[in-house]
């Protein structure tokens, strides 16, 4: 059957009409949805059609049913979580992948998957610094990305384990603000959550070196394997950066692999006044960013660079006969270096976001997050009712009301409830903070200004 082009050209002006309008006034929308878990579903029908039907019906549907169960991580007022932005270059490239559905799993099954992927990753990776050495891949999140640097770690300090599956007691290491995502490595690995120490932070929430290695030193000891240490660049609760040079010293001690998460405050180190965040990365063993959080590129286009594709070969290369494909030196087979064989075309958004911005622009957009973050932090230490709960280094600040915890939470609630901002929470050492993380392209300092004034407003009424 071939396919109706007038129905595509139809829908899809409709449908570009309907994105431009999206993208110019996206405030136009509560930021988070005003309904009850199951609503939508109990609104949708039990079972799909058995006619088909026109596009037109189903955009009118999706105006009328979906959009009102949407959370508008696209909102310039968005500020849960980590914010992020779908960029008009990033959705156009999106459209033109989504209409070839070329699939990367090996070089013949698309060589420009393969090879636009390689020259987007390269110009990041000078971008954020990274040593020459550093070979990328996209993978779908940072999680899917660490469970990758926690299985090369695997095969790093035992090689046999492809073969045999985990034989010997692995540990890994983070600090105690790492992201849960390194808990499900551990889970998927087959290392298992007893086997993850969790190093103490200090008063900064970055990863004590001297709790790091005594607690190696005891693993060692007692016969159990230090296998990997995720050293974070921008903890998911306040940004934190650990400290990765006196990390790779004690790692390097054990021969374990040092996995950098990067995923958020990654996009920061292409700004030359935070290289030093990632200073050291020649020693380490990979690393992740996800361009899909501070880069502008939309969900999903995580960045996964290691400076031993090698062990991920080893790992992964598994070639059934109707994979085999030509033995040319400058031929990769990405399916050779993870779990995945179908491979979207990523590179495609990231390369438009790339140019379409250049570095200048995207330096100039974070910095202009970093600054509104740093003037909430100051409006919030200069109102005697609030206090700030830890260092901003980015674009995220972390507040809580000083007379009492229950009224951080009831603000954090009552702040969401008006639907014109979303924000979050988080517990430090023990205590409640709000959260709120800057990151969209179209957030403006007005859209601080009056999250400022709706935080005031709502302290003085609860
Ligand atoms: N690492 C850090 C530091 C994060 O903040 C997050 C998510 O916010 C992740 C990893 C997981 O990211 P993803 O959703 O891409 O798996």
């Amino acid at each position: 059957m071939k396919h109706d082009v007038e129905a595509f050209r139809r829908a899809s002006a409709e449908a570009s009409d309907w994105i431009a309008r999206y993208l110019e006034d996206p405030a136009r929308f509560r930021v988070n949805p005003a309904i009850r878990p199951g609503e939508l579903f109990d609104r949708l029908p039990g079972e799909g059609p058995d006619a088909g039907e026109p596009l037109e019906v189903i955009l009118a549907d999706f105006e009328r049913l979906i959009l009102p169960a949407v959370t508008h991580w696209n909102h310039p007022r968005f500020f849960n979580y980590f914010a992020c932005t779908a960029s008009v270059p990033g959705v156009v490239a999106e459209m033109l992948a989504a209409s070839m559905n070329t699939n990367g799993l090996n070089w013949v099954a698309s060589p420009a998957v393969t090879e636009l992927e390689q020259v987007a990753l390269g110009w990041l990776r000078q971008w954020l610094g990274l040593s020459a050495d550093y070979f990328g891949q996209i993978f779908d999140t940072a999680s899917v990305s660490t469970l990758h640097a926690v299985m090369a770690a695997r095969e790093w300090v035992d090689p046999e384990v492809r073969l045999n599956g985990i034989t010997k007691p692995l540990v890994i290491y983070s600090s105690d603000q790492a992201h849960s995502s390194i808990d499900k490595a551990a889970v998927a690995a087959g290392i298992g959550l007893r086997n993850i120490r969790k190093i103490p932070s200090d008063d900064e929430f970055r990863m004590k070196p001297d709790a790091l290695r005594e607690a190696m030193a005891a693993d060692a000891a007692a016969n159990l394997t230090p296998c990997c240490v995720i050293v974070t660049a921008g903890t998911t609760s306040t940004t934190s950066v650990d400290p990765l040079e006196p990390v790779l010293d004690i790692a390097a001690a054990h021969n374990a692999w040092v996995h950098i998460d990067a995923a958020y405050a990654g996009a920061a180190a292409i700004l030359p006044e935070f290289a030093w965040m990632l200073k050291g990365n020649e020693r380490a063993h990979s690393l992740v960013m996800n361009p899909h959080k501070w880069l502008f590129t939309p969900m999903d286009c995580s960045a996964f660079y290691t400076r031993h594709p090698d062990v991920l070969r080893r790992t992964f290369t598994i070639t059934p006969e109707y994979l085999k494909t030509t033995t040319d030196p400058r031929e990769v087979s990405l399916m050779d270096y993870g779990v995945a064989l179908g491979r979207r075309f990523r590179s495609l958004k990231l390369w438009y976001v790339l140019r379409y911005f250049g570095r200048d622009k995207l330096r100039e957009l974070i910095r202009g997050h970093i600054a509104m973050a740093q003037e909430l932090a100051g409006w919030i230490a200069s109102d005697p009712r609030f206090e700030l709960a830890a260092p901003s280094p980015f674009s995220a600040v972390c507040f809580r009301l000083r007379d009492s915890e229950e009224r951080t939470r009831a603000l954090v609630s009552a702040i969401n409830a008006t639907g014109a901002f979303f924000i979050s929470q988080t517990v430090l050492k023990g205590r409640y903070a709000a959260r709120v993380a800057i990151g969209n392209q179209a957030t403006t300092i007005e859209d601080i200004r009056a999250l400022w004034a709706e935080i005031q407003r709502l302290a003085t009424l609860l």
